[in-house]
């Protein structure tokens, strides 16, 4: 929207009192985003002259003068600017300026007080003060509305979509948190809809709130400029209210209480009203700095326009990194209101009863001691949601491990597939259904034409556990073939080919029908630098050669594309394509372990195995797939389905059922939608570039690599001797700063990042800050 500005002096402004209302004063100009206002002083009186905008519509003038006019009505309890008639009689004068333009006058009664911008400090009293007079204008409000308020405005929060298409003009470090909320804001939208609506003030900002001139104990008189007044969900207003008090606040939430508690007090709020608090409190911030943006663009000049920006910037950092339960939590709590019951496991009450010492105790005694826990004092974490984990006590942390989340922690869209369906039904593959049906084609669309058949399990062991079973029943052979420290699953079957488990603590060593080819790592594997695949691949032509020794012929072998567990090993040009056609040639089928890399996370591609020139004939998918539902495939060929069908039925009680269908359906699409795999190209080779950067300056960082957002940075000395002891270090000091990080290889040593695939450029720069703050320290030297 363009602003016609239009000038009109002091001098102008006073002959308009003078000849409109027969007044003669001392006329200030003062600011205004859109009218230009002025003071007006009579020796008896002070007034507020407003001149309206050139293509003003006259409705909303009506509007607001028809409302200042109401709350008169209740002016022993409210304080609002009384509208000034003009000669005529009337509220509303029109003059016509310079350039023709025809323009509205009214004139306002002067609230004598302080501005709540003029004030250093805002203690809590004032701040519920704030609420409270915010909340009795609501209250008075209840019994009026106007036609005009039922208007489209930019600055209605219920409207904010409006928003979503801007976000380019926002800058880098703030566009990935706006977007952030402007989809949460449409998944609350049908919620808000349907909350209590009315007409609000909406517009608390510290320009608009008059304080009471008493030192001591100021409190908010008036709350004026009822311009931006709407008919919304009044839930908006408290909102609105929140997002101009918490401004400039070191610690916004607690700033919101008093406030919240003043308005609950003057008009009570809902408990479905507050749940949608946290989100639209970002989305007014979302609002002003999209409207600040675009002002920035269309009228440089006007600086007013853009006066919020640099606190609600500020805000909207701190509110994001402010978990949405908690300030839901602490504003039930202001309301007093109870915890309701998804906010019990982040209950300190609860946490009394379950200790994290009663914990680790029942745990020791009652669970299997082979589970392990992260971290030196482990976590006890209660909620997930996008990029972060919260914890017990309400602590976010930015989650760079759990690459299961792949569309980002508790995705409300999988969330929702999930729970529709579960309500509906859930059974076995034995009945048509059509979830199977859709999921299956969208997942075989993503693979080459030749990957035809699916099949449905649970886990990614049970999906590799699968396909051993599919390559033994198509070549009938047993002798697997598999890459030194790599990890397939927990089953019998996929330990005997996790060399990562049998070669390693409580392992048998490597079975019978097993054989295993150097890890190729060329950074500090047996061949090190570029073109070591073709040496790599020689040995498994060299396995082919022992199995057939042995008068056996190769099943399979089985691979990852980038190895996890091995530490983030990404393998050498050449290698796959080489060893693949090897044993193909022997009659073996080729297994590509995607439950790590697959989905995108890779970025250039969508599946790991594409980085290479290779189609394999069986493709293993699990973690992500499910985004944390239970979830794994096999994917492989005609003929190798052909094979294992022999006339033995296969049956998973719940592999493929509707539910689980459902799940994995919504993660396909999310990924799509959401461009998750263009993110995860965008972010990782960000950080990629950031990582080696940071490698100059710190010699503890071997190596850095990996594709997408699956990362390694290898910490070794100069003799590339790994150092496990500084990577627990570093992993430990990042969780204190509020990062999760984890270990892998075969000496611990390698960090691996790999989060949900919604990690942002602003995720990926608080990582690499707190990552540089801890290579600085001692212990990291
Ligand atoms: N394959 C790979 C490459 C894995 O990393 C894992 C688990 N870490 C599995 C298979 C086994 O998957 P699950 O734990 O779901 O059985």
């Amino acid at each position: 929207m363009k602003y016609i500005r239009f000038k009109i002096n002091e001098l102008k402004a006073e002959k308009i009192v003078r000849e409109i209302y027969g007044i003669t004063g001392k006329v200030i100009s003062v600011d205004g985003e859109i009218d230009c206002n002025f003071q007006v002083k009579t020796p008896e009186k002070a007034y507020v002259l407003k001149v309206s905008k050139a293509d003003t519509d006259r409705r909303f003038l009506d509007f607001q003068v028809d409302l200042l006019t109401y709350l008169e009505g209740f002016s022993e309890e409210i304080t609002a600017p009384a509208v000034i008639k003009n000669k005529k009689g009337n509220y509303v004068g029109r003059i016509t300026d310079e350039g023709g333009n025809k323009r509205w006058v009214r004139l306002y009664s002067w609230i004598e007080g302080r501005l709540w911008s003029s004030l250093d400090w805002h203690p809590d009293e004032l701040l519920h003060s704030l609420g409270k007079e915010a909340g009795r204008i609501t209250r008075f409000l209840r019994g009026y509305d106007h036609p005009a308020a039922h208007r489209k405005l930019e600055w209605d929060i219920s409207q904010a979509d409006w928003t979503i298409e801007h976000s380019a003009l926002l800058d880098d470090g703030i566009r990935d948190i706006a977007t952030f909320f402007q989809k949460r804001f449409v998944a609350i939208k049908p919620f808000l809809m349907r909350l209590r609506k009315g007409v609000i003030h909406n517009d608390a900002n510290d320009r608009n709130i008059i304080v009471s001139e008493d030192s001591d104990f100021p409190v908010v008189k008036a709350i004026i400029d009822y311009g931006d007044a709407v008919h919304t969900a009044l839930i908006n207003n408290v909102a609105v209210t929140v997002a101009y008090a918490a401004m400039g606040k070191e610690d916004p939430l607690p700033a919101s209480l008093p406030l919240l508690k003043g308005y609950h007090e003057q008009f009570p709020l809902q408990e479905e009203e507050l749940e949608l608090l946290y989100d639209l409190v970002a989305m007014r911030l979302v609002i002003s700095l999209t409207k600040s943006a675009i002002n920035r663009k269309e009228e440089p000049e006007n600086t007013y326009l853009q006066i919020s920006e640099q606190p609600a910037r500020q805000l909207l950092l701190k509110w994001y990194k402010t978990d949405g339960l908690v300030a839901l939590a602490a504003f039930r709590k202001a309301c007093g209101f109870g915890l309701n019951y998804h906010l019990k496991s982040s209950n300190k009450q609860k946490e009394n009863v379950h200790s994290l010492e009663s914990l680790l105790s029942f745990r020791r005694k009652h669970l299997g001691r082979s589970l392990s826990l992260s971290y030196r004092d482990p976590l006890k974490i209660v909620r997930g949601e996008g990029a972060f984990l919260v914890d017990h006590t309400g602590r976010k942390y930015l989650d760079t491990v759990n690459n299961v989340a792949h569309a980002g922690h508790e995705h409300p869209r999988v969330v929702k597939a999930g729970q529709r369906q579960m309500a509906l039904l859930n059974t076995n593959t034995r009945y048509l259904h059509d979830n199977i049906i859709d999921f299956s084609r969208e997942l075989l669309a993503t693979f080459d034409k030749k990957l035809s058949v699916v099949h449905f399990v649970n886990s990614g062991s049970e999906a590799n556990e699968l396909a051993l079973r599919m390559a033994k029943a198509y070549t009938s052979q047993k002798d697997m073939i598999a890459l030194e420290m790599a990890y397939h699953g927990n089953t019998n079957a996929c330990i005997d080919i996790s060399s990562y488990k049998f070669d390693r603590k409580g392992g048998g060593g490597c079975p019978e029908h097993t054989w295993i080819v150097p890890m190729p790592d060329k950074y500090r594997g047996k061949y090190t630098g570029e073109n070591v695949g073709k040496k790599y691949a020689e040995h498994v032509v060299e396995q082919i050669r022992n199995i057939r020794k042995k008068e056996r012929g190769v099943a399979a072998f089985i691979f990852e594309s980038i190895m996890s567990c091995g530490g983030q090993i990404e393998l050498p040009e050449h290698f796959l394509e080489l060893a693949c056609e090897a044993v193909h040639k022997a009659g073996g089928v080729c297994i590509a372990d995607e439950v790590q890399v697959g989905l995108g996370r890779v970025g250039e591609k969508f599946w790991g195995y594409e980085l290479h020139d290779i189609v394999p004939d069986i493709v293993t998918i699990g973690k992500p797939i499910g985004n944390g539902h239970p979830l794994a495939a096999v994917v492989c060929t005609q003929e190798v389905a052909d094979a294992f069908s022999n006339g033995m039925e296969y049956f998973n009680t719940f592999g493929g059922n509707p539910v689980s269908c459902a799940i994995g359906l919504e993660v396909l699409r999310v990924i799509r939608e959401e461009g998750l795999q263009e993110n995860a190209l965008r972010v990782g080779n960000y950080l990629k570039e950031k990582l080696r950067e940071l490698q100059k300056e710190f010699s503890v960082i071997g190596d850095v690599r990996g594709q997408g957002l699956f990362l390694g940075i290898e910490l070794a000395d100069e003799n590339k001797n790994p150092q496990g002891a500084k990577a627990a270090y570093l992993v430990n000091r990042m969780k204190e700063l509020g990062v999760l990080m984890s270990t892998d290889g075969p000496d611990n040593n390698v960090l691996k990042i790999k989060p949900p695939l919604v990690f942002s450029l602003e995720n990926a720069r608080e990582l690499l800050d707190k990552l540089r703050m801890v290579f600085n320290e001692d212990f990291m030297r």
